[in-house]
C-alpha cells in the first residue's frame, strides 16, 4: 500500500498524517497492537489511541480482542486490524473472448471469482447478460449483501474514456457501438449505485504488476500483454500513463510490418496486433508446411495445430517452427525498441501467452535488440515474464479502489 506524502506543519496536516501513517502500518501488517504500533510509526501510546479511535469511527479499523501475552507484565494488549469487511469490491474483466468477475475486501483479498467465455458472434447485450448472471451469482455464493458493494472496477478492451467512463471503441467488435457509456450501463444493470471505474484492461493489470512483478527501484515500466488482444500499461515514475486521449500504450496498432496484404481492425496496415493474432501465426504454419515435410508441425492435422504446439517445437529446436518463432521474435524486437526509445524503462515485462514460449523467447528477444540497438543502453532494461495470471486485470481494479477508498476519507474531520 503506498502512504501519501502529506506537507505542512498546521494542527490538521499533524492529525491527517498521523491518522494516515497508523492505517497504512496496519494496512501492511495483518494485526498490530498499540505497542506494536508506537514501534513501527514512532508516535506516542496517546497519539495512537486518539488515531485508532477516529479510524474505529470510520469503521476502517476493528479490534479483534487481546493478545496472548501481556507486554511488559501488564494486561493483555488490545489488537486491531483493517476492517476488511468495510465494503466489497466487484471487479469485471471483459476480455476478447471471456468475462471473468471476481469479489474482494478492501485489503484487497480476492475472496471468489468466476468466469465465463463467449463467442465472436455474441452481441453486447449477451456480454451484459454475462455479467450480470455471473455478479448475482458470486454475491450468492460469497454471502455478500449487494448494498455492501461500494466500489466496481471494469476493464475492457480497446479504447476507454477513464475520466468519463466511456468505452470509445472496441476495434474488433464494431458492431457493439462506440461511446458507450459504462458508468451508466453497469449501475443500472446490476442495480448497484455506487463509486465505479472504467479502464483500458492493460492499464489495469499494469497496476497489478506494480505490485507483483515490479522491484523497488523499477519506477517506470512497461506491462507488454500479448495474447487473443495486445496491449500495454506504461507506468512512469511510479503512475499509469493514459495520454491525451487514451492511447497511450495502444502499442497493438504500432506499425512493425507495413508491407503486408492485409489489413487490422483498426484500418491501419501493419499493425503488430494483426502481424501477431494467432490464427495468422497458423495459417503462417500450415503455409511452410511443404518447405518442412520433416518437423513435428507438418505431421499436425490442421485442428491439431496450436501456439503451443510451436512453442514446444520451437524449444526442440524444430526448423519450421523457428523460422516461424524468428518472424515472431524479430516484430517483438521492433516493438520493444520503439517503446525504449519512447519511454525508457527500466524494466518490460511480458504477459500473456508468450510467457509459455519460455526462456529462449527472452533469451532471442534480448539477443535481436541487442544486435538492431545501441550496444549499452538495452543491457540495463530488464525485459522479464510476469508472474500475473489471468485473474491479473481484477487484482488491478481491486488495488486502485483500496487507492480510491483510502483517497475518498476525509483524515481532517473532527472526531
Ligand atoms: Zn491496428
Amino acid at each position: 500500500m503506498r502512504t501519501k506524502i502529506i506537507k505542512g506543519h498546521r494542527p490538521e496536516h499533524i492529525k491527517r498524517s498521523n491518522r494516515l501513517t497508523i492505517l497504512m502500518e496496519l494496512w501492511n501488517e495483518k494485526f498490530l497492537s498499540v505497542s506494536e504500533l508506537s514501534i513501527k510509526s514512532g508516535l506516542s501510546h496517546t497519539t495512537i489511541h486518539k488515531c485508532l479511535l477516529f479510524l474505529k469511527s470510520q469503521k476502517l479499523i476493528v479490534s479483534i480482542g487481546h493478545g496472548d501475552s501481556s507486554e511488559e507484565g501488564g494486561k493483555p494488549p488490545e489488537i486491531y486490524q483493517i476492517n476488511d469487511s468495510r465494503e466489497y469490491f466487484l471487479t469485471i474483466h471483459i476480455s476478447s473472448s471471456k468475462i471473468n468477475v471476481g469479489i474482494f475486501s478492501v485489503r484487497p483479498i480476492l475472496l471468489g471469482s468466476l468466469k465465463k467465455n463467449y463467442s465472436y458472434s455474441d452481441s453486447l447485450k449477451t456480454i451484459w447478460d454475462i455479467v450480470i448472471d455471473l455478479t448475482d451469482k458470486i454475491i450468492l455464493d460469497n454471502k455478500i449483501d449487494k448494498k455492501n458493494i461500494k466500489r466496481i472496477s471494469v476493464a475492457l478492451p480497446g479504447l476507454v474514456n477513464h475520466s468519463l467512463g466511456i468505452w470509445i471503441l472496441n476495434p474488433w467488435r464494431p458492431d457493439w457501438g462506440k461511446n458507450i457509456n459504462v458508468i451508466s450501463e453497469i449501475t443500472k444493470k446490476l442495480n448497484i449505485n455506487c463509486d465505479v471505474i472504467v479502464d483500458n484492461e492493460f492499464r489495469f493489470i499494469a497496476q497489478a504488476s506494480k505490485k507483483k512483478d515490479c522491484l523497488e527501484k523499477e519506477k517506470n515500466f512497461v506491462l507488454f500483454g500479448a495474447g487473443e488482444g495486445l496491449g500495454s500499461g506504461i507506468i512512469s515514475e511510479g503512475k499509469l500513463k493514459r495520454g491525451s486521449h487514451f492511447f497511450s500504450g495502444e502499442i497493438g496498432h504500432m506499425i512493425i510490418e507495413p508491407n503486408v496484404n492485409f489489413s487490422c481492425a483498426c484500418g491501419g496496415v501493419g499493425c503488430f496486433e494483426s502481424l501477431l493474432l494467432i490464427p495468422r501465426v497458423i495459417e503462417k504454419i500450415v503455409t511452410l508446411k511443404n518447405q518442412f515435410p520433416s518437423s513435428i508441425l507438418s505431421n499436425l492435422e490442421l485442428k491439431s495445430i496450436t501456439i503451443q504446439k510451436l512453442f514446444e517445437a520451437w524449444n526442440s529446436n524444430d526448423q519450421l517452427a523457428v523460422k516461424v518463432m524468428e518472424e515472431i521474435v524479430e516484430w517483438f524486437s521492433r516493438a520493444i525498441s520503439n517503446l525504449i526509445v519512447t519511454i525508457d524503462p527500466d524494466a518490460i515485462f511480458i504477459y500473456g501467452i508468450y510467457t509459455e514460449a519460455g526462456d529462449l523467447f527472452l533469451k532471442r528477444l534480448r539477443n535481436r535488440i541487442q544486435s538492431v540497438f545501441y550496444s549499452e543502453f538495452p543491457k540495463e532494461i530488464h525485459i522479464r515474464f510476469s508472474k500475473l495470471d489471468e485473474l491479473s486485470a481484477l487484482w488491478g481494479g481491486a488495488y486502485n479502489l483500496t487507492e480510491r477508498l483510502i483517497e475518498d476519507i476525509n483524515f481532517e474531520e473532527n472526531k
